[in-house]
C-alpha cells in the first residue's frame, strides 16, 4: 500500500473542529467495532490466525506407526543449523533397517532462528515446523525443548504442519552442505550425493 503524506499546516490555531473530528473518528471505530463486529484485533489465544503451511513455529518430531521416533540420529540436521542449537545423542535399535535412534534430542528454542534448515535437511521427515510458536517460560532450561515434547507436539498437526518438506529444490543443497560439513567434522572421504 503507498504511504500517504499528510502536510500538517502549523498556522492554524486550535478551535472545536479537530476535537468535533476526533470523537467521529472514535465513535466510528466505536461502532465497527462493537456493532458491526468488523475489529482488526482477534481473541487470542482463544482465537488464532490462519498461517500459512509455510510458517516456521515451533519444530514437532514424528513418530512411526510404533510411537517411536522417526529420527534415525544421523546428525544432519544438527550440522546444518546455523545456531548450533540442536543436541542429540544416538542409541542403537534392534531393527537392522534402521539401526540407530534418538536416546537424546534437545532443541534450544532461545538461541534457534527459526530457519527451517533442520527441516530441509532431514532425510526422514522426522522433523517439522508447527503453525504455533507460543513460546513461555521463566528458564532458560524450560526453553530447551527435549525429544518427549517435540514428539508430542504432533497433536498440533491436526491443523496442518507449519514449514514441512515439500520443496525438493530447497532442500537438496541444504542437505548437500549438511553432508559436505558432517565430511569434513568426521574425516571422511567422498560419498554419493543424497537423494531428493
Ligand atoms: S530452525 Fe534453524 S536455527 Fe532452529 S533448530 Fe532448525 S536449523 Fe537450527
Ligand atoms: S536430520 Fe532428521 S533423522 Fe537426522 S537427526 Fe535430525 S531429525 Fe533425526
Amino acid at each position: 500500500m503507498a504511504t500517504r503524506v499528510i502536510t500538517v499546516d502549523r498556522s492554524l490555531k486550535p478551535g472545536i473542529w479537530p476535537l468535533v473530528l476526533g470523537h467521529w473518528e472514535t465513535l466510528k471505530n466505536l461502532v465497527r467495532t462493537l456493532i458491526l463486529r468488523q475489529a482488526s484485533t482477534i481473541e487470542f489465544p482463544e482465537k488464532r490466525r490462519n498461517v500459512s503451511g509455510r510458517y516456521r513455529g515451533i519444530h514437532i518430531l514424528t513418530a512411526r506407526e510404533d510411537g517411536t521416533p522417526k529420527c534415525v540420529a544421523c546428525f544432519m540436521c544438527a550440522t546444518v543449523c546455523p545456531a548450533e542449537c540442536i543436541y542429540i545423542e544416538s542409541g542403537e535399535r534392534p531393527e537392522k533397517t534402521i539401526e540407530k535412534y534418538p536416546t537424546r534430542f534437545e532443541i534450544d528454542l532461545l538461541r534457534c532462528v527459526y530457519c527451517g534448515f533442520c527441516v530441509d535437511a532431514c532425510p526422514e521427515e522426522a522433523i517439522l515446523m508447527s503453525r504455533e510458536n507460543d513460546l513461555v517460560g521463566t528458564t532458560r532450561e524450560e526453553l530447551i525443548i527435549d525429544r518427549d515434547r517435540l514428539m508430542a507436539r504432533a497433536k498440533l498437526l491436526d491443523v496442518g504442519t507449519g514449514y514441512h518438506p515439500s520443496e525438493h529444490d530447497v532442500r537438496r543443497p541444504v542437505r548437500i552442505a549438511a553432508i559436505e560439513k558432517l565430511k569434513q567434522e568426521r574425516g571422511i572421504g567422498n560419498s554419493r550425493p543424497p537423494r531428493g
